[in-house]
């Protein structure tokens, strides 16, 4: 079969690879018939996921019809048309029958992080979907069945990013009517956007960013206010002259380590900062109300536990909520919302390629290009 394949910085390739067998009586085979790539693609895209081994195939944002099943696969069959969630989850561990489902214990057998499709072997070593098929484990657990009326470029969003922009809205803390910062207008800070106004009741959201199409697109999409970091003097300033002094009741973060710009030195503690780093979050840290919450939702690696603030946080007695999306938590209530028309999640997709054309999908979402704001592949 055709598949995405890591060599190496900036270099992905599609290849033969075998089609992948049932290895376990709960296993499925997906034929992926869309997958999308994401932002956090990027970051194993520019090797900076430990354990990107060459050969790799990405993609934890997949839809596709089941090919076929193990002998103790009952929830579904060949022929289903379904959705698979990012993180893998074994369904009845500790964590999983706690709803934690992307801290399960079972489903990465290298360390105690959750297993993720397609995310290096540092999140389990699971080739992922983009590919002409994609084993799924656990298949009673993870896949959801779609109906008609959901077309693949709305289903696609709800394995990770609408899922994952709605946990960060949900983990804000947002009262009616409060002002919410998004820092990023990537596809998650859309979704977190969009659900922290249509769902949570946020007055006011304000979209940080420095791609001018991006913030366009967040103002006329999601109703948000803007800053480009780029034109403003100070971030933090600007967002507290922006909220009366004060500073908004709630930041989300939808950067993660590859966050643009760069702290006041009063803020770095001293600490240079390297390629990668926790600007986004900083900001959100120093602008934020005393008494708000920041959520964290854009990824930070290992390298980068040493960059927080916590002075501030603690003495101004922030909330922090954070993680990895339990997007089984979410998923059919979810999809329940874009079937009675709440959301149309596939307004963020701007391309539409097929595998064969994947490197140059990640190019030109790499590079901002054309307006990219999601790309879908098609095997
Ligand atoms: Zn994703
Ligand atoms: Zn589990």
């Amino acid at each position: 079969m055709k598949a995405l394949a890591y060599y190496g910085k900036n270099d992905v390739r599609v290849v033969e690879k075998p089609k992948p067998q049932i290895e376990h009586p709960e296993d499925a085979i997906l034929r992926v018939t869309t997958a999308a790539i994401c932002g956090s693609d990027l970051h194993l895209y520019h090797s900076l996921v430990p354990d990107t081994r060459i050969g790799h195939t990405f993609g934890h944002e997949c839809v596709g019809i089941v090919d076929e099943v193990g002998p103790e696969v009952t929830a579904v069959q060949p022929g289903d048309r379904v959705v698979v969630p990012f993180n893998i989850a074994c369904g009845r561990c500790f964590f999983c029958e706690r709803g934690e489902y992307s801290q399960c214990a079972n489903a990465n057998p290298y360390n105690d992080l959750g297993g993720i499709y397609g995310y290096s072997h540092t999140t389990g070593g699971y080739d992922g979907g983009q590919a002409e098929y994609v084993r799924v484990p656990y298949a009673n657990i993870g896949p959801r069945k779609l109906p008609d009326d959901i077309s693949d470029a709305q289903a696609v969003m709800l394995a990770d990013i609408f899922p994952t922009g709605y946990f960060g809205a949900d983990i804000a803390n947002i009262q009616p009517g409060d002002t919410v910062v998004v820092f990023g207008a990537g596809p998650v800070g859309l979704f977190a956007m969009k659900s922290a106004r249509d769902f949570f009741g946020a007055g006011r959201i304000i979209a940080v960013d420095h791609v001018p199409y991006r913030l366009e697109f967040a103002a006329r999409e999601c109703g948000a206010e803007t800053v480009n970091f780029d034109e403003v003097p100070d971030c933090v300033q600007q967002l507290r002259d922006l909220t009366g002094g004060r500073g908004p009741d709630a930041c989300i973060d939808a950067v993660g380590l590859e966050a643009s710009g760069s702290l006041p030195q009063s803020a770095q503690g001293g600490l240079l900062l390297q390629a990668g780093s926790t600007v986004a979050l900083g900001w959100a840290i120093n602008a934020v109300r005393p008494g708000g919450t920041i959520s964290i939702i854009g990824v930070y690696g290992p390298p980068f536990n040493h960059f927080f603030p916590i002075g501030w946080a603690m003495n101004r007695n922030l909330t922090l909520r954070m993680g990895q999306t339990p997007v089984l938590q979410y998923i059919d209530d979810l999809m329940q919302k874009t079937r009675e028309g709440q959301i149309d999640p596939s307004f963020v997709v701007t391309h539409e390629l097929s595998l064969d054309e994947a490197p140059r999908g990640y190019e030109i979402f790499e590079r901002k290009q054309d307006e990219c704001i999601k790309v879908l592949l098609h095997p």
